[in-house]
């Protein structure tokens, strides 16, 4: 039996995908499928960005406000629940409409081994912990370097793949030696000799990109973080602290309902014993800065891989769809032509088995791969490049992954700007804050400050929205900052706290 259809909206936060599926939903009989794991948390629904139901039309949401906030929900969860919803959708004589989301989720649910799967008993995510010996968890839970460098030791040819500053990643493929007592590579080569033989679609997949250009988007998510905490949003992160406080000890913000955009950042306004309006100010400053970010990333991804995955369909000639189209969702007043009727258009061909419409409209074909960064992803790309000229903020050789990437950074501004500097040196300012001051959330003064470490005030927390992690240790950090952002930096950083004292080798602004 051939693949059944499915329709997948993907996008940043904030560009309309909701709005989207439901006019799909009504045209084409469809069902939405959740895919944003912080939707998955009860209530809250402004600050997770629910569709409201006045607005749903009568479109049935799935997987999706039925998690209580101190279960954590997690991928294999999400895989059964959808998988099982796409079937009874199909059961209905309807297509189910996969909205989301979170990059990882939609990977597992639609692309056959995108997620490596360690153990087929291993249903939860929680259990590894149970499984890991003492002495493998203080590995995983020690410093980047460690945990790269025993990577570096039990795979090398995996360590080529991740930069030393991936942490997360690094760390995963650490876990997954540990727990199936094979290398990670392995478990790769497995999966790129099933990929180079045959779709990795499970479904006839039709993909829509909904994307708006940056500036626009930026300054629309600012306006909508404003308008959300208008409109119940504050209220809503109220709840959460009210919840929160009560648990002891303290939930991590990296963990479940807790990673809510939102709720971090108004932590130390909330835990505050004298709030401030600037505190607060500077709260609402945080929130829009890592809507930003996040947006950012959801990009990255959609660009960098799901895009790159997709477009290796072309070469089994699609036979389970997965072309990806992209959407202008830039000028709202084009909505109706740019986004719904040109995804109507779409649909239908889809639906008849037909593609005749560009997949990028004009102007905007840049945003998909070429068949060159296709071949990217290769093994014999996993090593790593140095670049002689350009250097971290920290001062650490530059390190690109494969020749790809090594080809990109050499056209890059940041490339081009250094070559042209020629030998004078750049200067990267350093500072190093306490974000867990910022934040409130870890019960552990920062190694790297001499306890116990103090507060940082508000204004300055603004800063951290300027600048960008080089390297963080538990729970100290070391930014950096680029030229332009840096006449606003010491202006918001240019009176020292004499009550911070920052060990040896760090000042509160240093020059190297
Ligand atoms: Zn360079």
């Amino acid at each position: 039996m051939p693949p059944k259809n499915v329709i997948v909206i993907v996008g940043t936060t904030g560009v309309g995908k909701s709005q989207f599926s439901i006019e799909l939903a009504k045209r084409y009989n469809g069902e939405i499928i959740n895919a944003d794991s912080m939707q998955m948390y009860r209530d809250i629904p402004v600050i997770t960005n629910k569709h409201p139901l006045d607005e749903r039309e009568g479109i049935p949401h799935h997987v999706m406000n039925h998690t209580n906030w101190d279960e954590e929900y997690f991928i294999h969860r999400f895989e059964k629940e959808a998988r099982e919803k796409i079937q009874e959708i199909h059961e209905r004589g309807k297509i189910p409409i996969v909205v989301g989301g979170t990059h990882y989720y939609l990977n597992s649910l639609l692309l056959k081994d995108k997620t490596i799967k360690t153990n087929e008993n291993m249903e939860e995510e929680q259990d590894s912990a149970t499984r890991l010996t003492e002495q493998q968890k203080q590995i995983l839970n020690g410093s980047p370097d460690l945990v790269y460098d025993t990577l570096a030791k039990e795979d090398p040819k995996i360590a080529g793949k991740f930069h030393p500053n991936d942490t997360r990643r690094v760390k995963r493929a650490l876990e997954i030696i540990y727990l199936t007592n094979k290398k990670t590579s392995d478990h790769y080569s497995s999966q790129q000799e099933v990929s180079s033989q045959q779709s990795s679609l499970k479904f006839n997949t039709l993909f829509f990109w909904v994307y708006a250009d940056k500036p626009v988007l930026d300054k629309r998510l600012d306006t909508r973080v404003d308008s959300m905490l208008k409109t119940g949003g504050m209220q809503e992160i109220k709840d959460l602290y009210s919840h929160y406080k009560t648990l002891t000890p303290l939930p991590d913000c990296e963990r479940g309902v807790w990673q809510v955009i939102g709720f971090k950042e108004f932590l130390p306004w909330l835990t505050s014993s004298e709030p401030t309006d600037s505190q607060l100010h500077s709260s609402v400053e945080s929130m829009k800065a890592r809507t930003r970010q996040y947006a950012k990333k959801q990009i990255k991804w959609i660009k960098g891989s799901l895009a790159v995955d997709l477009q290796r369909e072309s070469k089994f000639g699609y036979p389970n769809g997965g072309r990806l189209y992209v959407l202008n969702a830039t000028d709202l007043e084009q909505w109706q032509s740019n986004v719904f009727e040109r995804g109507s258009e779409i649909t239908e061909e889809f639906l008849d088995d037909k593609s005749t419409i560009p997949q990028a409209p004009l102007g905007l074909e840049e945003l998909l791969p070429s068949t060159e960064d296709v071949k990217a992803d290769k093994e014999s790309e996993w090593k790593h490049i140095e670049c002689d000229i350009c250097r971290n903020s920290d001062d650490s050789k530059l390190i690109l992954i494969g020749e790809q990437q090594y080809k990109i950074h050499l056209s890059s501004k940041r490339h081009r700007s250094n070559l042209n500097r020629g030998k004078r040196k750049r200067e990267p300012l350093y500072f190093v804050i306490n974000p867990s001051r910022l934040t409130s959330v870890s019960n552990n003064p920062p190694p790297l400050m001499q306890p116990p470490g103090q507060a940082i005030t508000s204004t300055k927390s603004q800063a951290v929205g300027l600048a960008t992690t080089t390297a963080s240790s538990g729970g100290c950090s070391v930014f950096s900052v680029d030229l332009p952002a840096m006449p606003l930096l010491l202006l918001l950083l240019a009176i020292p706290d004499p009550t911070l004292t920052f060990p040896e080798g760090f000042n509160f602004l240093t020059r190297f």
